[in-house]
This record gives C-alpha cells, sequence and structure tokens, in this order.
C-alpha cells in the first residue's frame, strides 16, 4: 500500500494507528534518505504505547531499547552495519521475538533480514513537507485490516 503524508505530523498519526494493530513482535524495515522522516514515523508509532519520550536516533549505541507495560521496542540503527557479523553484534537475532523492531537504515543489511519484515519506504514528493509512505509486507501485521 502506498499514502502521502503532507505534514509530519500526518506521518505520526499513520504511524500511531499503525501500531493500534501490532501483536507487540512486529519487525519493521525502513528505508530512506536522511531527513525523509524514519525517526519521526518511528516516534509516532512510539506515541501509541507511550513511549515517544524516550526515542532518539542510535546513530553510536546502534540500537535503543524502549520499554514500559505497553511495549517493548528495539530501534536500530544500521548506518555503520554492513556485514553479518556486525549485525550479530548488535543484538538482532538475540532479540528477535522479544519485542517490535524498528530498524533504520535498513538498506545496508536487506539481505539478512527475515522473511517476515514489513518493508516501509519513505520518499520525498515534489511538495515541501510531502512523503510518499509505501509499505510492504502489511500482512505480517495480524490485525491489520481490522
Ligand atoms: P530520518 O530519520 O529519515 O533521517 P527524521 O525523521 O529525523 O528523518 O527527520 C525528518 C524531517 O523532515 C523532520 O524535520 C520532519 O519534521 C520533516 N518532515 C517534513 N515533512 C514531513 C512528513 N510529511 N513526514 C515526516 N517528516 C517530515
Ligand atoms: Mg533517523
Amino acid at each position: 500500500m502506498k499514502i502521502i503524508t503532507n505534514t509530519p505530523e500526518e506521518t505520526k498519526n499513520f504511524a500511531y494507528k499503525l501500531a493500534s494493530k501490532l501483536k507487540g513482535n512486529e519487525i519493521f524495515a525502513f528505508y530512506g534518505d536522511l531527513g525523509v522522516g524514519k525517526t519521526t514515523f518511528i516516534r509516532g508509532l512510539a506515541s501509541f504505547f507511550g513511549l515517544e519520550n524516550l526515542v532518539s536516533s542510535p546513530t553510536f549505541s546502534l540500537m535503543n531499547e524502549y520499554q514500559n507495560d505497553n511495549a517493548k521496542i528495539y530501534h536500530f540503527d544500521m548506518y555503520r552495519i554492513n556485514s553479518f557479523e556486525d549485525l550479530e553484534s548488535t543484538g538482532f537475532f538475540d532479540y528477535l521475538d522479544n519485542g517490535i523492531f524498528l530498524i533504520e537504515w535498513s538498506e545496508n543489511i536487506n539481505e539478512y533480514l527475515p522473511g517476515n519484515v514489513i518493508k516501509i519506504k519513505i520518499e520525498k514528493t515534489n511538495s515541501e513537507d510531502g512523503r510518499m509512505i509505501t509499505i510492504e509486507g502489511e500482512n505480517y501485521i495480524e490485525n491489520f485490516s481490522s
């Protein structure tokens, strides 16, 4: 599916609604250039669980964990990851299925991702704050259509 948002708030609202359908162990792989809105989307998603204020870019930590009684989120930044060994060292395979995975710079580890990944590609449109969001694998969200 594809949607267009015209403000950061619209992107966050879309992600918030998406979050309301999750079971808690989904894997989201984000694709798109710097400044396109990946972290903004992730803030919206985390806000559904009351975790928005904890969200920060895991640029140096490679992975941030946000947790409360509602959810556990693993937020990865794969910008500096480019081998299977690097990926293993982030704890990626140890944490799978223990929480919601949100992966920025998935381009770098695309070939190592499991099959049941929800792919979210964000691109700028011609208008200043316009973003086209393309989602693949939404069938891995059990309650997606409800
Ligand atoms: P990334 O994580 O992809 O590098 P960020 O989410 O950190 O990007 O930054 C995206 C920037 O683009 C923010 O300053 C945000 O306010 C802005 N922006 C403008 N329009 C949109 C939109 N429609 N959706 C998401 N972000 C937007
Ligand atoms: Mg980011």
